[in-house]
C-alpha cells in the first residue's frame, strides 16, 4: 500500500496537471487519431434485423447503391426502414465477400464493409462482377462484354497527369507504379512503357480529391481508396486524400490509415486491362485492403483470368503455390457442387505447381 501511494504521488502530478517539466509522454496513451473513416458509423448499425428502422441504415443504403447492392435509388432519399431490398442486397454482399449469409448486419459483415476499398462497384448494371457462386470454376471475373485492349495494343504506354497534390517525389512515383504494371507484364504478353503526358498515353494516373468531374467523387482519407476504367478508357484515379505509403515498410507505417500505393495499382491495374473484382481473398482484384497491407502478388486466380483476355508470358514460371491453398480450403462450404469442383480444380493446379496455359470453361 505504501509504495502505490508513494508512485501516486510522484506520478499524478505530472499526469493530470499541465506541468511545464519535461517528463516524456507516457507510453500508455493511445495515439489521437487525425482521420475519420467516412464508413465507421456503419458499427452503430450492428445487429439490425429486417424490419428495423435506425438512424444511419440509409447511408448503408447508400453505399450499398454505390457498390451495385442496390440498383434503382428512391426519387428522394434512401430510408432508414430495413426492408425487403436492404436485406436482399445484404446476403449479396455476404455471399460475394464468402460470409455467412445471414441476411442481417452481423459483426461480420458490418466489419467487412468498414475496410477501405476499390471505388468500382462489384455488381455492374445487374450483373456481378464477383460471382461468387455463378461460375462452377472460375472466382475472376471480366466487366459487362469482355472488354480488353486489342491485340494490336499490346505495347501500352501510360503517363502521370495530376501529381501536384501528393508528396511523392516523381522518380519514386515512377519506380512503384513501373513495379506494379510489371507483375501484370510477367503473365502476360503486354508490355508498359511509361511517357510524357503529351504523348497521347493509353493509360493517364492522377491523384484526385473529392468530386474530379467523372461521377465518381473521392471521400477522403479511407472509405474508397481508387478507381479505374475498364477498356479501353484508361483513366486511373487515385484519392489524393490517403495516407500512401510509396517506400518503405507499410506495416510499420506511423499513421494507422496508411495504405501501400504499390498494392492498390496493382489492383487498379487489372481493372484497367478488364478484370473485375473476385471473391477469392487472396486474389489482388479482391475489392478490400486492410490499412498497413502490402499485397502486391498476383494469386492463380488473377493470373488464369489475365491469361485468359491476353495469352500468356512464354517467360512466366507461375506464382508461389502457397496463398491460395490457405484461402481455398477454409472458404467454399456450402456455395454448392460447381464450386466443390472448382476448389478440387484448384488445388490439383496448385499441387502441380503449373498456372499458365490452362483455359478454364
Ligand atoms: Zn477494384
Ligand atoms: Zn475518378
Amino acid at each position: 500500500m505504501m509504495s502505490f501511494i508513494f508512485f501516486a504521488f510522484l506520478v499524478l502530478p505530472f499526469t493530470y496537471t499541465n506541468s511545464v517539466f519535461a517528463f516524456p509522454p507516457l507510453p500508455s496513451f493511445p495515439p489521437i487519431p487525425s482521420f475519420t473513416n467516412p464508413w465507421e458509423g456503419f458499427q452503430n448499425l450492428s445487429g439490425c434485423h429486417p424490419g428495423d428502422n435506425v438512424p444511419g441504415i440509409s447511408d448503408l443504403k447508400q453505399y450499398l447503391h454505390d457498390f451495385g447492392y442496390i440498383s434503382n435509388p428512391p426519387p428522394a432519399n434512401f430510408t432508414n426502414s430495413f426492408d425487403d431490398e436492404l436485406e436482399a442486397a445484404i446476403k449479396t454482399y455476404q455471399k460475394n465477400f464468402k460470409l455467412n449469409v445471414t441476411g442481417f448486419l452481423d459483426p461480420s459483415t458490418i466489419n467487412q464493409m468498414t475496410l477501405p476499398r476499390c471505388g468500382m462497384p462489384d455488381i455492374i448494371n445487374g450483373t456481378s462482377t464477383m460471382a461468387s457462386s455463378l461460375h462452377g470454376r472460375k472466382l475472376y471475373t471480366y466487366f459487362t462484354g469482355n472488354p480488353r485492349w486489342p491485340s494490336s495494343k499490346s505495347q501500352l504506354t501510360y503517363a502521370f497527369t495530376s501529381t501536384s497534390s501528393v508528396s511523392i517525389s516523381t522518380s519514386t512515383l515512377s519506380t512503384v507504379i513501373s513495379r506494379a504494371f510489371s507483375r501484370w507484364a510477367a503473365t502476360t504478353t503486354l508490355t508498359f512503357t511509361e511517357v510524357g503526358s503529351d504523348s497521347d498515353p493509353d493509360i493517364t494516373i492522377g491523384f484526385y480529391s473529392g468530386d474530379h468531374g467523372d461521377g465518381e467523387p473521392f471521400d477522403g482519407v479511407l472509405g474508397t481508396l481508387a478507381h479505374a476504367f475498364s477498356p479501353t478508357d484508361g483513366r486511373f484515379h487515385l484519392d489524393a486524400a490517403e495516407q500512401w505509403v510509396a517506400e518503405g515498410d507499410v506495416t510499420t507505417a506511423s499513421s494507422d490509415a496508411a495504405i501501400d500505393l504499390e498494392s492498390v495499382a496493382v489492383h487498379e491495374i487489372g481493372h484497367l486491362l478488364g478484370l473485375g473484382h473476385t471473391s477469392v481473398e487472396s486474389a489482388i482484384m479482391y475489392p478490400t485492403i486492410k490499412t498497413k497491407t502490402k499485397k502486391v502478388e498476383l494469386a492463380e486466380d488473377d493470373v488464369v483470368g489475365i491469361q485468359n483476355l491476353y495469352g500468356k508470358n512464354p517467360n512466366y514460371t507461375g506464382v508461389a503455390p502457397a496463398t491460395t491453398v490457405q484461402q481455398r480450403d477454409t472458404s467454399d462450404a456450402g456455395l454448392g457442387l460447381g464450386l466443390g469442383f472448382g476448389s478440387l480444380f484448384w488445388r490439383v493446379l496448385v499441387v502441380g505447381g503449373v498456372v499458365g496455359g490452362l483455359v478454364l470453361g
